[in-house]
């Protein structure tokens, strides 16, 4: 049986906890999902492929994520999985639909064209939202508390109000930071946004495994990568 195709839109939280607590937000749930099978419908026609039977589920990216709403139903909780659950949940939606729409030949082409057809979204957020430059908060997020204001003390970051320490609370800010501006970052651009004052404490982040640097000195740019 061919498997079927399956709009998943990840939701993940800087947070330990995200969580759906009004009956809007399922609503706004359900329009979006809504929204990536009438996107994928379209680009099923655009491309030629036949018309395809299109289930919707949305899988919480983070463990931690809590499910309340007001007025759930079940069509609901069939539309959202965890991601340790994703792999019982995908045979089990293949037989709602005992109809072969598509062979496993043609399956795989779709799908091959589909990561070919990936392209990073090259949206200017600044332009598309109204938003100037100077309106985004810097620094970096305490992963237990959220808040903005943690300081650098040696190879860790600590915030004083929670006492909480972290060694990589960093890279969230540059997962930020890549959408926002583009996936290069300068030592000095680096110093502004994490609000930094040491150029060797920066170089020493940006020289950290994964980054990937080019050009020298002063115009020196380093690549973000991120594993996921
Ligand atoms: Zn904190």
């Amino acid at each position: 049986m061919p498997e079927p195709f399956t709009s998943i839109e990840k939701f993940t939280s800087f947070s330990a906890k995200w969580i759906m607590k009004t009956d809007t937000s399922r609503i706004h749930l359900y329009r979006r999902m809504d929204r990536f099978r009438d996107q994928l419908q379209h680009w099923l026609a655009v491309n030629k492929t036949e018309p395809a039977s299109i289930e919707k589920l949305v899988v919480m990216a983070s463990p931690h994520a809590v499910l309340q709403t007001q007025q759930a139903d079940d069509d609901f909780f069939k539309s959202v999985t965890f991601p340790d659950r994703l792999s019982p949940r995908i045979p089990e939606i293949g037989r709602w639909h005992p109809e072969h729409f598509l062979s496993r030949k043609k399956l795989r082409t779709i799908t091959r064209n589909i990561c070919n057809a990936d392209e990073p979204l090259g949206l200017n957020v600044f332009q598309t939202y109204h938003v100037h430059p100077n309106q985004i908060i810097c620094g970096v997020q305490c992963p237990s508390c959220s808040k903005f204001g943690m300081h650098r003390l040696k190879a860790r970051w600590h915030r004083h109000a929670c006492g909480h320490l972290s060694k990589g609370a960093h890279v969230q800010a540059f997962k930020d930071y890549h959408p926002l501006f583009r996936p290069l970052i300068t030592n000095r651009g680096c110093r502004e946004f994490l609000l930094l004052e040491s150029r060797n404490v920066v170089c020493r982040i940006l020289k950290s495994p994964g980054m990937h640097s080019f050009g020298q000195g002063k115009g020196t740019f380093y690549r973000l990568v991120f594993d996921e």
